[in-house]
């Protein structure tokens, strides 16, 4: 295919695959495989020295896989990818890859609470400190950041707030720093580009919209292919020191010749080499099948989201919505700064009578899913006061943006008025 930029909705049909070699399949075939057989020991000891790319073994590279991995780094315009097996793999891998005991990372408060876990408990049994700082003040990472932080990181459209990230301005502070931004764009594929605003990585959970069904969980990083890891020299000693698991290679050196791609090289041949938290060829399956209509979902969603705002904006039992659509202030203008074609699936809103009527509103629910899961092509509730949030005192609710009363909403694809309707009856019942 010639080299034109394609749009959207042609790479998620085309990029990384033409059809098989020797069935001809159009559609991606799955390799069901482990391992692979090697031409000759001369090709076997070429592959393992890095000196040819080609399959080994699929703990560490899978063909189904590496097309996922193609198609998800050209719609995000970045350089190269690696998946995963879930997106806690991938954050994890993300940060791991950068940072070692001793060394800090300076990350957002507003995460997924899977993602928060990780960072500061299991990261901080292995010494490495994760430095929360408030996203509505850009600043708060420079103040964080000292010789030894490696990375920043953050959410786009983190819920239950639903602020969008300012990307520009912390990849921007990053980048006079010397620190790249990694940023996870699981709630805003397609709708936002971090790579475009000055991201070094941007990471996945797969399982959610790329996936989209409900089916598979998955993980993906992608390397923007545009963040000068060479000159940071001392502050990335995982890519610019001799690496004693591969003959002393210095990363950003050996992978020169291929491109700017010593980051994902060195997280595939290394971290998934050693830790193993690989994709299964199935769920890298599921997943193209996912992405392939990506776009039109997206599309579908963001507009049932907004008729879905406009409805709960004007019913008598709903205090308050939280939606970008309907921001004002900083937290509208990066909303329209960083979101394009779409604010997004998920809605917030607070019930005026509190904890009973948000319990009493999921129960009453008859379409929607009570799960705890967002992306799906289903349409899916919870309320968080007693459920993914129970174990904080309401202070802490508060202050992660959970009132008794609030329930999250991540609108599906069906048709809205039946959407409306669902949540109509059940808001009729509390
Ligand atoms: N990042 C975000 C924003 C998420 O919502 C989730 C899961 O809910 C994850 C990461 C973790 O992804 P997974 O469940 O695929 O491990």
């Amino acid at each position: 295919m010639s080299d034109k930029k394609l749009h959207p909705e042609t790479l998620a049909l085309h990029a990384g695959y033409r059809n098989d070699e020797t069935a001809k399949s159009v559609a991606v075939p799955i390799h069901q495989t482990t391992s692979y057989q090697f031409d000759s020991a001369e090709h076997a000891a070429n592959l393992f020295a890095l000196k040819e790319f080609g399959n080994i073994y699929t703990r560490i590279m899978n063909p189904t896989t590496d097309v996922l991995e193609q198609r998800l780094a050209a719609l995000e315009g970045g350089v190269a990818a690696l998946g995963v097996a879930s997106g806690q793999a991938a954050a994890t891998f993300a940060i791991l890859n950068l940072c070692q005991a001793g060394d800090n990372f300076v990350t957002s408060t507003d995460l997924y609470g899977g993602t928060w876990n990780l960072f500061a408990n299991t990261f901080k049994q292995m010494g490495i400190e994760a430095r929360f700082v408030d996203p509505a003040d850009p600043e708060s990472f420079r103040s964080a950041t000292d010789d030894k932080t490696r990375c920043y990181f953050a959410e786009t459209l983190p819920n239950p707030k639903l602020n969008v990230f300012p990307i520009k301005e912390v990849a921007d502070i990053g980048r006079e720093l010397g620190v790249p931004l990694i940023m996870d764009n699981t709630a805003a594929p397609l709708i936002c580009r971090p790579l475009e605003h000055g991201a070094a990585i941007v990471m996945y959970s797969t399982t959610k919209y790329i996936g989209g069904h409900g089916t598979s969980i998955g993980g993906m990083i992608i390397d923007g292919g545009n963040f000068d890891w060479e000159a940071g020299g001392d502050r990335f000693p995982t890519l610019n020191q001799p690496d004693p698991s591969y003959h002393g290679a210095v990363w950003t050196e050996a992978v020169k010749p291929l491109g700017p791609i010593a980051y994902i090289i060195r997280a595939r041949v290394t971290l998934l080499r050693d830790i193993g938290a690989a994709e299964s060829p199935f769920n890298a399956w599921q997943t193209i099948q996912g992405l392939e209509t990506l776009p039109l979902r997206m599309r579908q969603h963001c507009e049932n989201a907004n008729k879905v705002v406009e409805f709960l904006n004007n019913h008598p039992k709903v205090e308050n919505v939280i939606h970008p659509s309907i921001q004002d202030g900083e937290a509208k203008r990066r909303a329209d700064a960083y979101l394009d074609g779409g604010y997004g699936a998920l809605v917030g809103f607070e019930l005026k009578d509190g904890l009973d009527a948000g319990r009493s509103f999921i129960d009453s629910l008859e379409l929607l899913y009570h799960v705890a899961n967002i992306g799906d092509a289903r349409s899916l509730a919870i309320h968080p006061a007693s459920t993914t949030h129970s174990q904080m005192t309401e202070e802490e609710q508060a202050k992660a943006g959970v009132t008794p009363g609030y329930v999250r909403l991540s609108i599906g694809i069906e048709h809205a008025d039946d959407i409306i309707a669902d949540i109509e009856q059940a808001l009729s019942k509390c």
